[in-house]
């Protein structure tokens, strides 16, 4: 069985650009998956040795301006179903409360939780990382979603465990 991995994160930090690249399309699919929860995109994508299931939790019907809540209901059922969580923060934008009440509803959740800081084309990624190690998480991995880089190392830790 592929291991589910859901992407998490408020709205705009890059989650429907690292699903697209992890599934390899440019429009996500609604797929039919029995046994998970609808209403969400789910796609599968393989990097190297490694197939998975991936879910963009953004969900049909979030706003793109960032009025809805920081994380939906459904987003929250989507990483309680999943595997493993990729929780996306942006590197160029820093650390938002928004980050802040996610982080806080992810720590109520048995699961792996991976805090990947994305945007960090162009930046220091060490100096990108730093502030988002406040939130607690021990495993912090800077990516550029868009670009590629550090998408594969991303995947191959995440994927150590299955
Ligand atoms: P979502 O709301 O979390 O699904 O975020 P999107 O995937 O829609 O991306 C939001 C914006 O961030 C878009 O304009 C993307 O082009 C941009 N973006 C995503 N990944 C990167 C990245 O690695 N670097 C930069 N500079 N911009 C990115
Ligand atoms: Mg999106």
């Amino acid at each position: 069985m592929k291991p589910v991995i859901a992407l998490v994160g408020r709205p705009n930090v890059g989650k429907s650009t690292l699903f697209n690249r992890l599934t390899r399309t440019r429009d996500a699919l609604v797929a039919d998956f029995p046994g998970l929860t609808r209403d969400r995109k789910y796609g599968d994508g393989r990097l190297g040795d490694y197939p998975y299931t991936v879910v963009d939790t953004g969900g049909i019907g979030e706003s793109e301006d960032g009025i809805d809540a920081p994380m939906t209901s459904q987003s929250l059922l989507a990483a309680g179903e999943a595997d493993v969580i990729l929780f996306m923060v942006d590197g160029r934008a820093g650390l938002t409360a928004a980050d802040e009440q996610i982080a806080s509803e992810l720590r109520k959740l048995p699961k792996p939780t991976y805090l990947v800081v994305n945007k960090t084309d162009g930046v220091d990624a060490d100096a990108a990382m730093a502030e988002f190690y406040a939130l607690g998480l021990t495993d912090v991995m800077p990516i550029a979603a868009a670009h590629g880089r550090g998408v594969r190392s991303m995947i191959e830790t995440v994927m150590e465990g299955f």
